[in-house]
């Protein structure tokens, strides 16, 4: 079989190993110059190692993911950083961290042994875990994660501290407007799992070199190839004039519904086409900061306290030296998931704001760390349309299309979870299956 991936990020790679392992030849089309999409590397003159385009963070869950690099020979143990589940904020105010003991004991146990918590909010999440067990982790689809919060009688201290940084890492979407379906799903697969599947897994390499650099070896790239005609049959597919057996379409769904207009029109499958319109999207931004001179954080991964007022706008930081295992530096990643509107504020200000945060912060922690030495370097990414937004009675397509020689892919396919790594992997190697049901 002669196959297509159009899209070189998550989705379109897995679709284009699984193809390649079932005996198609496969030719991967992508607009851009670097496999791996929205979880990619750039290069950046004032940072020695190449950066990501955004700070991302995987779990023990992501079963099939970590499949994938094995195929592929990469070896996880070796590239990630594996940590039981550990929240510690950087002010040293909240703390809760999962025991290596066999679940679900070891959430019971962290819960239960949570500093920062009253006992009143230890024991509401521990019932909230329960509710969602009780309702076989399945909310009713129009609840929004607020509404699931408030139904179980989450105190506020509790949704600000726990809930509220889990949900925006999660599904990128504020706790308000996001979906309780798929927050439980996330809870259930991570925190309900088995004991690994909570596990925190950091990259201590660049997002590309974990394992897209290796799929595109094994096939056809064609870098800086934009796809603008796709013609589909019920025996073939056209792709900018050139013919293929079969193709998977592994691209935000916006360009999909672009690509696909006329096609699906003619097909009369206007519904699929008005599903790939209806997505919204929200931004996650990234700092990553350079320091003048080495600076260990106590924890790879730290949550920060928001201020909005005050620009305080990150979530997390992440130690990327000691994730690189670099003594000699000091480089951090600071995360602000749905950053709405940031995008149009003054840049100085925004990135000046958000290195306050993380000194003042280190500042408060008891251990009386070092104070934060200068910053040599800042670059501050603002992927705009990061993911899609993860709200209640989304209508997600299948990777199925009205023709048997398209596949579609990518994290808005209905996967099951929202806008993640996980997702995007899963729907690549489902949409193989579609093609070629000895593609595994
Ligand atoms: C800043 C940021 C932080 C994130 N953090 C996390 C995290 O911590 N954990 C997590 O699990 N997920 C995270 N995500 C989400 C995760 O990155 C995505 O779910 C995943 O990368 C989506 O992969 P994809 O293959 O579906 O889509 P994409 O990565 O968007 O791939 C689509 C590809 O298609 C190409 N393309 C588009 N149009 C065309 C065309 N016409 N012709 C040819 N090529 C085309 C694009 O250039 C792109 O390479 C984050 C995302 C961002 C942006």
């Amino acid at each position: 079989m002669k196959a297509a991936v159009i899209g070189a990020g998550w989705a379109g790679l897995a679709a284009s190993v699984a193809l390649r392992e079932a005996g198609a030849k496969v030719t991967v089309f992508e607009a851009g110059h670097t496999p791996g999409g929205r979880a990619r590397r750039v290069f950046h003159d004032e940072f020695e190692a190449p950066l990501d385009n955004g700070q991302h963070l995987l779990c023990g869950a992501y079963k099939e993911t970590l499949a994938l690099m094995r195929r592929v020979g990469r070896n996880p143990d070796a590239l990630l950083m594996r940590r039981p589940l550990r929240l510690a904020s950087l002010d040293g105010r909240f703390h809760l961290s999962a025991p290596r003991i066999p679940a679900p004991l070891n959430m019971a146990l962290a819960v239960l042994r949570a500093r920062g918590l009253s006992w009143g909010d230890r024991f509401a999440m521990l019932r909230l875990m329960r509710g969602l067990k009780t309702m076989s982790w399945t909310p009713p689809r129009d609840w929004t994660v607020l509404h699931l919060l408030h139904y179980h009688a989450q105190s506020d201290v509790l949704i600000r501290q726990v809930w509220e940084p889990l949900c925006l890492a999660a599904l990128n979407t504020p706790i308000a407007t996001a979906s309780a379906v798929l927050f439980a799903r996330v809870l259930r697969d991570s925190l309900a799992g088995a004991r690994e599947d909570s596990d925190l897994l950091l990259p201590c390499t660049d997002l590309s070199a974990l394992w897209p650099d290796a799929a595109a070896r094994q096939v056809t790239m064609r870098y800086g190839s934009t796809v603008r005609q796709l013609h589909p049959s019920a025996d073939g597919i056209d792709i900018n004039q050139e013919r293929f057996d079969a193709a998977v379409l592994a691209v935000p769904p916006t360009y999909a519904a672009r690509l696909l207009d006329g096609p699906l029109r003619k097909a009369g499958a206007t519904g699929l086409l008005d599903a790939l319109k209806a997505f919204d999207y929200l931004p996650i931004a990234t700092l990553n900061i350079r320091l003048a001179s080495p600076w260990r954080l106590p924890e790879p991964m730290m949550m920060l306290r928001e201020d909005a007022a005050r620009g305080h706008a990150g979530q997390w930081v992440f130690d990327r030296a000691q994730l690189a295992g670099d003594t000699k530096a000091g480089e951090l990643a600071l995360v602000a998931s749905a950053a709405v509107g940031m995008g149009e504020r003054n840049r100085r200000q925004v990135i000046e704001a958000l290195i306050d945060q993380v000194a003042e912060q280190a500042a408060a922690h008891p251990l009386r760390l070092q104070p934060m030495p200068d910053v040599s370097a800042a670059e501050l990414f603002i992927e705009k349309r990061a993911t899609f937004a993860a709200v209640p009675g989304l209508i997600r397509p299948l990777n199925s299309t009205p023709w048997p020689t398209l596949a579609l892919a990518g994290d808005w396919t209905d996967t099951g979870y929202p806008g993640v790594l996980e997702g995007a992997v899963r729907s690549g190697l489902q949409a193989a299956r579609v093609l070629n049901p000895r593609a595994d």
